[in-house]
């Protein structure tokens, strides 16, 4: 057995590229053989753990845990059918509910679904449909996007572009991404009202840039790879109210934010505003196969039908997986089959009183909970291997970056393994 975990890692360091990690891997992953519920079972133990609950839900998508029997189902039911097809020219049952329920359950009046592979892809399929839609109307100098700083959207070069352009992940490639209007990080705090100067900041960005503005793209509610911020909904209102005004489109990135994560089906229904494109992705398979969409309105949809070129010129190989679809319409079953604003908030309250006392650490600047997001922000980048550590002797697994240890558990945590991670969270702050 330790052979075989040796073996496997030196293989791992030797051939395997992971996220963000240089090559040669001068990194070590654990080695994980299987999971089950919230627990992953790494091949060897971990300061003592056969088993480790994973706070991260593998970045926030394992909404119903692992192996959980409805989603096994469905994939081996479609497994049986047929676990791929062409989208070009064919279409199957399970794409077909799955818009459907998709349109039923987003604001209206998004009505037209575009399934991609990826959170990144869906992204760049927005970004498409805005700078076509504006060609459409015979605005072709309208082709650049806006959005505020500190955010993520994904690792394709659109995404890349409305990402935090400040010291942040893709700061690389400045000068080589697409330019695009970058208003200020909005102020903090969900609770607090919008403030009438960043209000004024962001009517100003767009008046200005209204000519060359294809749309406004933003994570609504919370910034989550950027810094795991919380903002006030009322912005959103503010966009909308700006976009309209301007004839600037409004693209909301849901991809973490969207099925429950914050309380709210999807953040945007905390402001109860609509945006003409929205990006659904991560937990949207239950964190099961690779799956995201775009979805936009009726609106957009007709303008692109009516420009010169009026196709949406986007046509992945792996469009509309059946296995996908399956494990999606099943996963969203699952969800909207029960209570989840109540599950919700239980993890809310659960979080927020086990995470309270880290306020009390020296180092640590700020604490805060949102539905199934529970942040704690220290005063200083945090010591990766110390936290991780720190946490896996608690039994569970953290992912801290930058001066952020976080949580985003998958919904079917009990209340027991919520105070396990928030003391494994306090402990990684206190050793990070
Ligand atoms: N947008 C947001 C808001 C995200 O959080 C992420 C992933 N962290 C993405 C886009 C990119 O999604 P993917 O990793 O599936 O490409």
């Amino acid at each position: 057995m330790r052979d075989r975990t040796r073996d496997l890692l030196e293989l791992d360091r030797t051939h395997v590229w992971h996220p963000y990690a240089p090559m040669p891997g001068r990194h070590t992953p654990l080695l994980i053989d299987s999971a089950e519920g919230v627990r992953l079972r790494p091949a060897e133990p971990v300061e003592g753990h056969t088993e480790l609950v994973d706070a991260m839900s593998s970045w926030w998508s394992a909404i119903h845990g692992y192996r959980h029997p409805v989603l096994d189902a469905a994939v081996r039911d479609q497994l049986g059918r047929m676990s791929h097809v062409m989208f070009g020219g064919l279409t199957h049952e399970p794409a077909v509910r799955l818009a459907e329920t998709l349109v039923d359950i987003t604001p209206e009046p998004l009505r037209h679904v575009f399934l991609t592979d990826s959170g990144s892809v869906s992204v760049e399929v927005a970004a498409k449909m805005c700078l076509q839609y504006q060609r459409s109307l015979g605005r072709p100098g309208r082709h650049r996007l806006m959005t505020w700083r500190g955010g993520y959207h994904g690792d394709t070069f659109h995404p890349m572009s409305v990402c935090d352009p400040d010291g942040g992940m893709h700061s690389l490639w400045t000068g080589v991404l697409p330019r695009q209007v970058f208003a200020d990080v909005p102020p903090a705090g969900f609770e607090a009202e919008p403030d009438p100067g960043y209000v004024a900041h962001l009517a100003d960005l767009i008046e200005r840039h209204a000519h060359e503005l294809a749309a406004v793209i933003v994570e609504p509610v919370v910034q989550n790879a950027g810094g795991m911020r919380f903002h006030s909904p009322g912005y959103l209102r503010v966009l909308r109210r700006l976009c309209d005004e301007h004839g600037v489109l409004l693209v909301f990135d849901e991809i973490a934010t969207g099925f429950g994560r914050t309380g709210e089906l999807f953040a945007a229904d905390h402001a109860g505003v609509s945006p003409d494109v929205m990006c659904v992705g991560k937990a949207l398979t239950g964190g099961y196969l690779t799956m995201a969409a775009a979805l936009c309105t009726p609106e957009v949809a007709e303008v692109i039908g009516r420009g010169e070129f009026p196709v949406l010129a986007h046509g992945p190989t792996f469009m509309g997986n059946p296995l996908s679809a399956a494990v999606a319409n099943a996963s969203l079953g699952l969800l909207l089959g029960q209570d989840w604003r109540a599950g919700l908030r239980r993890i809310e309250t659960r979080l927020r009183a086990g995470l309270a006392p880290a306020a009390k650490l020296d180092n640590v600047r700020d604490v805060r909970v949102l539905g199934g997001i529970g942040v704690v922000q220290l005063g200083h980048e945090v010591d990766m291997a110390a936290a991780t550590r720190a946490a896996a002797r608690h039994g569970v697994w953290l992912r801290p970056f930058r001066d952020l240890i976080y949580t985003m558990p998958p919904y079917v945590i009990g209340d027991d393994d919520l105070d396990l991670v928030a003391a494994a969270m306090i402990a990684a702050a206190d050793a990070g």
